[in-house]
Formats: C-alpha cells, sequence, structure tokens
C-alpha cells in the first residue's frame, strides 16, 4: 500500500521509522532485532536508507597506493523485500541520484515492482565522503527533482530509450524537505521552491530532515503551504543518544539545537544521561507534533530502536 494511502486512511497521527542497513557482513537477523520492539505502535511504513560507494585507499606491494570503492551498507532492496515478507508492512527503499545512470535507475524500479514494493523515497543522496561536494554520475541525474521526473515519466509508461508506451509503473514517490534549510542552498526561500519543484514532478509527500524545534517544522510547513506546496508534510524526529550526538548530529545534519535542549545536553556526563534527555525531548516534541495534527512523525533510528521505543511507548 502507498505511504500517501496510508496517510488518507489515518484517523490519528501515523508511526514510522528509518532503518539503516547493516554493515557488510551481518545478517539479517540485526534488522529484525532493531525492528521486533518497535512493531507493537504497528507501523504503516519502514524505511530504509541507501548508502553510495566509499574510497579507500590500500596500499599495494610496491608501495604504491590503490583507489578501491567499496559500499559498507549494501542491501536496501533485499531489506525492504525481507521487510514486507516477515511483517506484512510496507518498506520504503530510498533511491538516490548519486552514483547511479538513468538506466541503472530504471532497472533498480523495475526490480522494485517486481518484488511488490510500491513506494520510493527519491533523494540526491550525499557526496562521497572523500568528495568536498556532490557529483552526478555522468549519465545521472544531479538533482532529486530530475530523479523524480524519471520515476514519474516510467508512472506514465515512458521507459528510457523506447518509443513505444510501456506497461506503466505506479509508484508513490516521496521527497526531502529541510526545516532549517538544506546546507547547500542560498537561502531558505531558493529551497523551498526547489522543494516546490520536486512536488510539482510527481513527489506526493515530503519528510524532513530531523530537526530539535518544533517551531522550525511549523513555520517550514506554513511557507510551504504559502507557495503552494499542499503534499503531507512528515516530521523526522531522531533522538539523541550519546555524548557524540551532542556535536555530530548538528554538524553532519546542519541542524541547531534550541537553547533549552544544548542547556540540558550540557550537563550530560555520560551516554546514559544523554540518552534519557534525548528521550524526554523525544516525547515533549512528539506530544506536541501529535496534538498539532502532524500526518504521521517519522523517527530515525540510526540503528537504535531503545530510544525510539521509549518515546513511542508515551506517544502511541
Ligand atoms: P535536492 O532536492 O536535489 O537538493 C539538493 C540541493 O540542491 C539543495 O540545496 C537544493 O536547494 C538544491 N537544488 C535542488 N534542485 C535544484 C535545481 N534544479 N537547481 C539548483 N539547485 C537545486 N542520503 C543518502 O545518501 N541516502 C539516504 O538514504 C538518505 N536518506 C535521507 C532521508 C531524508 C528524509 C532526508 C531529509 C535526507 C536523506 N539523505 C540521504 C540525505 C540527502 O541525500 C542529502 O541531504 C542531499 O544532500 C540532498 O538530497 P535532496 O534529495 O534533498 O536533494
Amino acid at each position: 500500500m502507498k505511504v500517501t494511502d496510508h496517510l488518507k486512511a489515518a484517523k490519528d497521527t501515523l508511526f514510522s521509522f528509518e532503518i539503516l542497513p547493516p554493515l557488510k557482513g551481518k545478517s539479517i537477523q540485526s534488522i529484525f532485532d532493531g525492528i521486533d520492539p518497535l512493531m507493537e505502535f504497528n507501523p504503516k511504513f519502514v524505511n530504509v536508507t541507501y548508502h553510495r560507494e566509499e574510497y579507500i585507499y590500500k596500499e599495494r606491494e610496491n608501495g604504491l597506493l590503490e583507489k578501491i570503492a567499496i559500499r559498507k551498507r549494501p542491501g536496501t532492496v533485499g531489506i525492504c523485500a525481507a521487510i514486507m515478507n516477515k511483517y506484512d508492512v510496507d518498506a520504503v527503499p530510498h533511491l538516490i541520484c548519486g552514483g547511479f545512470s538513468k538506466e541503472e535507475t530504471e532497472n533498480a524500479l523495475i526490480d522494485l515492482q517486481f518484488l511488490g514494493i510500491d513506494n520510493v523515497l527519491a533523494l540526491r543522496g550525499d557526496s562521497i565522503k572523500t568528495e568536498s561536494s556532490f557529483r552526478p554520475h555522468k549519465d545521472g541525474h544531479e538533482f532529486a527533482v530530475d530523479l523524480i521526473g524519471q520515476i514519474g515519466e516510467m508512472n506514465s509508461g515512458n521507459y528510457l530509450m523506447d518509443d513505444i508506451k510501456l506497461e506503466p509503473t505506479d509508484f508513490c514517490i516521496g521527497a526531502a524537505g529541510y526545516p532549517e534549510k538544506h546546507f547547500e542552498a542560498m537561502n531558505l526561500s531558493t529551497d523551498l521552491q526547489y522543494l516546490k519543484a520536486k512536488v510539482d514532478a510527481g513527489a506526493e509527500y515530503i519528510v524532513t530532515q530531523m530537526f530539535f524545534d518544533n517551531a522550525k517544522y511549523f513555520a517550514f510547513v506554513e511557507a510551504c503551504r504559502e507557495i503552494g506546496i499542499t503534499v503531507p508534510i512528515i516530521p523526522g524526529l531522531k533522538p539523541i543518544k550519546t555524548l557524540k550526538h551532542i556535536s555530530f548530529l548538528p554538524k553532519f545534519f546542519h541542524i541547531d539545537y534550541p537553547e533549552e535542549l544544548s542547556k540540558e545536553l550540557l550537563k550530560c556526563k555520560t551516554n546514559a544521561e544523554v540518552a534519557e534527555v534525548g528521550v524526554e525531548w523525544g516525547i515533549h516534541q512528539s506530544k506536541e507534533l501529535k496534538e498539532a495534527g502532524a500526518p504521521c512523525i517519522h523517527y530515525y533510528t540510526m540503528s537504535n530502536s531503545a530510544s525510539v521505543k521509549s518515546i513511542a511507548k508515551e506517544i502511541f
């Protein structure tokens, strides 16, 4: 079932979450161990992230360094199929522009269709870790809007290289939105215009980057509505878990902590104390979002379902 159909059928705020494929070599059980504790809250869909290749350097016998591409977290599509099979819940694979030619994208979408997966979160993707900015595949897409356009074309029966119409796919397409602005955008206003372009190209709902200040989400939704973005906007929340997260999350995701939260975090001396603050803050944010009628609250587990469970117990 499509994410948008779940949202339409919902009588109250839905619960959903995102997981990462495990590091290469770990079994599917490690994924199930993260999902099992959250199933009692009746998630309507589970997102699975996509991780592109990274480059490492290996020293050869002659002393020269060899650049090798590796993918540390493969398996997005297989995990989606396994989740749907085991839990009978919809899985939403993330599909990115980075590293994909248009033809590879088309073939990946055909695989998804054969597996009965009719949801996709269409993203540009992060840059390769060792590169300072995003570089598209030479035969691929530069922006998420172009990927959304390609999926939209397939939904109309227009595949690459074919002059005749083929059997249309029926993907429900989601896109990413940034209440605190995407870090590369000139300003929030241009970022919102590009977000609108994604919706105009066929994105049927938006999932936001994590944020810790609900006021920023509410202002973002209002700004979206003002420029004619009418699709559901699902807030994304991340429970802070460790001392390392305190500086990592703002740095990596380009988000700020509100004053009140940062004061509480500064008092923490251990991971356990941070996790407690993270859960309390997550409950506070979730309650307010639910009361305000958020269509769904989407939790970034980042392989940590314990904190999400503690929050969900109070909310769903
Ligand atoms: P875009 O919408 O293409 O925007 C990228 C930047 O370009 C923005 O600054 C935008 O303002 C600008 N822009 C957009 N269109 C144009 C245009 N036509 N002309 C000029 N500028 C333009 N990354 C992964 O690698 N794997 C994942 O699984 C993953 N999951 C994510 C899930 C969510 C909910 C979110 C919020 C992010 C996720 N990301 C993931 C990170 C995401 O890929 C990065 O934030 C990436 O830098 C931007 O992706 P996007 O789809 O928002 O890009």
